[in-house]
């Protein structure tokens, strides 16, 4: 290959950072090379341990920023002009000049006023003819390459609300995340608690208030359902992209509410009924048309608090034993022609993802898992697709497990899942949901607030 020649300022290009022009200061003096980063944040396992970390790649527009990620191949002591010593995050990444592009090791330091946003080390000057009288050899680059539109790579912040680190979907999602290049964290939702001001929102954990971050992904089991969604409404007011608003996890885990919106927006379901008084019983099973007759307690989830009652006398009976509880259910339509199984239909953004079938394990008329069920791969028709579709977008959620059941009128919604699990439908249909969920943060997650106030978007 030809020796290329670099003058003592030079254009370059860290297309892996997500930088596309830089003015660099080639530095021979010194023997790694070094970018001016800030808020230097380490994220990863021990064993590939990464670093997020901003850059003003424009010297004198602070307002633009840039955040990147990339592995840390070393932690360095350096000592700086002013004799300070500090250790510094040593990272490898390519580097571009004309149509050259080369490995080199960068040094991250948080020196906020400097000229050049990177000095150009020895090491990443081998094989390279330095003219130090000399500026701009090579082709100059422009900091247009920063228009919203041209960037496509960015490191995002984003937090796993969870009580669950250690489970399937929480492993997969942090792996997921960090495959991509963006640091995830986790935060314990019951550990969350909130400073409610209208001029400064904050979250606040273990004594400090919590970082912003790019997207928060809301994974509330069905006990902490209030709590979680005034955390994820807090998060909101932050201005984070929130995978699913607390409004849409609320109107989903109400399955009286959830069945109200979706027969507003048509969303075909079996025949529901819900009533108060005893008084009402024998009209409420007449309503879903005799037994047999599906009984459901809202607060149900896993299939543990629904009930086949085979006659109108047992339908009576647990109609009266839920009311002396005081408990609140629904009646349903009973589905027969199903025969214990339904379709579980990841949606995420307008597509559904992965579909599976699950059938029951035995004679149970309930298909979970939880239950003993199990799933195989299925294909769904554009009917029940379109159907899985509508019945997320009705609840406004982003991503939803949409169950529907196959009757002899046509597919049927049962239930909308706000977080729903990774584990069962990734095996049985090898798709990588966790990667899908991450894309769509991607796509949907906006730029920092300081680039929307400068309306770069
Ligand atoms: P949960 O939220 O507790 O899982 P579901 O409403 O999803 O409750 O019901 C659990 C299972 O019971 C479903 O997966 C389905 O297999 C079966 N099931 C529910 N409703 C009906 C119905 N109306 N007709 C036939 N089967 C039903």
């Amino acid at each position: 290959m030809t020796r290329i020649s670099v003058g003592w300022e030079e254009w370059v290009s860290l297309k892996k950072l997500g930088l596309p022009a830089l003015k660099v200061k080639t530095d021979t003096g010194a023997r790694t090379s070094s970018l001016h980063a800030f808020a230097i944040q380490p994220f990863g396992s021990i064993e590939k341990p990464k670093v997020r970390f901003g850059i003003h790649p424009i010297p004198d527009n602070p307002d633009i920023e840039i955040f990147c990620s990339a592995p840390v191949v070393d932690r360095r002591e350096v000592t700086s002009s002013n004799g300070f010593s500090e250790l510094r995050y040593v990272i490898k990444t390519p580097i571009t000049i004309k149509n050259k592009t080369w490995e080199i090791e960068v040094t991250l330091a948080n020196r906020e006023n400097m000229a050049y946003r990177m000095l150009l080390g020895r090491q990443a000057l081998e094989g390279i003819t330095v003219k130090p009288g000399e500026s701009f050899v090579q082709p100059e680059l422009s900091y247009d390459l920063y228009e919203f539109k041209k960037l496509t790579k960015r490191a995002l912040r984003i937090a796993i609300l969870t009580r669950e680190p250690n489970n399937y979907s929480t492993k997969r999602l942090v792996l997921a995340g960090e495959e991509r290049d963006h640091s995830v964290e986790l935060i314990d939702t019951k550990r969350c608690y909130l400073n409610i001001q209208s001029h400064r929102p904050e979250v606040h954990y273990d004594g400090k208030p919590l970082p912003y971050y790019d997207s928060v992904i809301p994974r509330i089991g069905a006990s902490l359902t209030f709590y979680g969604m005034a955390i994820v409404r807090q998060f909101e007011a932050m201005g984070t992209y929130c995978v699913n608003t607390a409004n849409s996890i609320g109107m989903s885990r109400d399955k009286l509410a959830a069945h109200q919106i979706l027969a507003q927006f048509r969303i075909p379901m079996p025949t529901t009924a819900f009533a108060n008084s005893p008084k009402d019983t024998k009209n409420l099973l007449d309503l879903v048309g005799g037994a047999p007759t599906v009984l459901k307690l809202l607060q149900s989830t896993q299939g543990k608090g629904v009930v086949l009652a085979e006659t109108k006398k047992a339908g009576e009976a647990v109609i009266s034993a839920f009311q002396n509880l005081g408990a609140n259910f629904i009646a349903q339509e009973f589905v027969k022609e199903a025969a214990g199984s339904d379709l579980r239909c990841l949606v995420i953004g307008k597509k559904v993802i992965a579909s599976m079938m699950r059938v029951s394990g035995d004679d149970d008329f309930r298909s979970n898992l939880h239950a003993g069920g199990y799933a195989k791969k299925v294909r769904i028709n554009k009917e029940e697709r379109k159907l899985a579709l509508s019945a997320a977008n009705a609840l406004g959620l982003k991503v939803a497990g949409v169950d529907i059941i196959r009757s002899s009128t046509g597919p049927k919604v049962l239930e909308v899942n706000s977080s729903p699990g990774l584990e069962g439908i990734e095996k049985t249909t090898e798709k990588d949901v966790a990667i899908e969920i991450i894309k769509h943060i991607e796509q949907n997650a906006v730029l920092s607030r300081n680039q929307i106030q400068n309306k770069l978007i």
